[in-house]
């Protein structure tokens, strides 16, 4: 194997420890903890796994958790109210909507009410204006632990080729404005794109974030790039090659050969995801005071 290894474990670890000092001295100057709110509506077992997750990594950067579930059948006038509530709440420095939500709810529009200035998950239409227009705002999770994988392996972004495949509202497209705010020239490609291996191997940074297991393969990878794999699906263990079946949407073993640095799944992009939103929890927190 010829890349490196970007392990993600450990820069989110230090990520982590970043925060939990910077929780610490919030507190000595203010006198209250920053606190996260999830917000969880119905009981898919996926979702409830991941806002326990968040639940615990808040604890343990020394913040706040507040835990609020309603149930499947909620109405939308439910999960307003409640999101009222925790934007009027002072103890609330962040609000959380765990997406999916049930069917009978609209999860993008109930998302445009949370607060900006406690949207942690950068995903209302005011934090997506404002990192379009490249002026300071809270930014997706995902897209900004890419960011900080890539600085914490020193790649060289100003002028760098980097290709982006997926262009949903959750990923693609933050990544691309924040790499576009880095200096990178930006490809953003898509089910559409015509010659995906030939635009993706044009690319010193190349970002997969689409769900197809291990879709790209070596002739998507030029010589030497920052591969960056988002992308989970599950598939057997035994084809995995790991107890949780999970793979990314890069084919591993054979990229590895081709790359200069590669992130593993798992272990890669995803401890990045909750470690940001701790971090955001902590900047909405001091934003809130200031
Ligand atoms: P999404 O909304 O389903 O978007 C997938 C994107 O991939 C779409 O833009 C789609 O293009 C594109 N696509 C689908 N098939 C393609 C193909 N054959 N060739 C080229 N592009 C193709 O998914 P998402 O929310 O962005 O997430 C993407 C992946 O990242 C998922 O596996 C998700 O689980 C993972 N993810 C991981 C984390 C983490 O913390 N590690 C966080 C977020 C997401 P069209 O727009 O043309 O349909």
């Amino acid at each position: 194997m010829g890349a490196r290894i970007i392990d993600g474990k450990a820069v989110a670890a230090r990520v982590r420890a970043r925060v939990a000092a910077g929780v610490e001295e919030f507190v000595a100057t203010h006198g209250r903890r920053p606190g996260l709110a999830t917000v969880l509506v119905g009981d898919d077992p996926a979702s409830a796994v991941y806002v326990a997750g968040k639940q615990k990594a808040c604890a343990e950067a020394g913040m706040a958790a507040f835990d609020v579930r309603l149930p499947a059948d909620a109405a939308a006038q439910e999960v307003v109210a409640e999101l009222e509530r925790l934007n009027a709440d002072d103890q609330v420095s962040g609000i959380l909507l765990q997406l999916p939500v049930p069917a009978q709810l609209d999860g993008p529009a109930l998302t445009s009410l949370v607060d900006p200035r406690k949207d942690v998950d950068g995903l209302t239409p005011v934090n997506a204006g404002l990192l379009a227009l490249g002026r300071p705002g809270l930014r997706p999770c995902t897209p900004l632990g890419v960011m900080e994988l890539l600085a914490h392996e020193g790649v060289q972004l100003e002028g760098a080729e980097a290709v982006i495949v997926g262009r949903s509202n959750l990923f693609g497209k933050p990544m691309a404005q924040l790499l576009l705010g880095a200096n990178a020239t930006v490809t953003t490609a898509h089910s559409r794109t015509r010659d995906l291996a030939g635009v993706c191997a044009r690319a010193d940074v190349l970002v997969a974030a689409v769900g197809r297991a291990r879709m790209i393969g070596a002739e998507f990878v030029k010589p030497g790039a920052v591969v960056i794999d988002v992308g989970l699906s599950r598939i057997s263990p035994e084809e995995a090659g790991n107890k949780s079946g999970i793979v990314g949407d890069v084919d591993f073993a054979v990229v590895a050969e081709v790359a200069s640095a590669i992130t593993p799944v798992p272990g890669g992009v995803g401890p990045m995801t909750i470690a940001m939103l701790l971090s955001n929890t902590l900047e909405a927190a001091r934003g809130q005071v200031r």
